[in-house]
């Protein structure tokens, strides 16, 4: 039985990376300030800046098109 280091999954990107559906923006979790809104069955993230922004819209479960 050998033993080998397991260090060829250290680089690999997390698949659990959020992007911002406004801004682009990218980030690992996502963050629990990021706000998540599901439009036509697609979810959608929105980073705490955006989300802070257009709580009302999310809120009022409006499309993020007619923003
Ligand atoms: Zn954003």
């Amino acid at each position: 039985m050998t033993s080998q280091p397991g260090d060829d999954r250290a680089h690999r990107p997390s698949p659990a990376d959020a992007v911002c559906a406004r801004c682009g923006t990218t980030a690992q979790g996502p963050p629990l300030t990021w706000t998540c809104s599901v439009e036509r069955g697609v979810r959608r993230y929105f980073c705490d800046a955006c989300a802070r922004e257009h709580i009302r819209a999310i809120e009022g479960r409006l499309d993020s098109d007619r923003w």
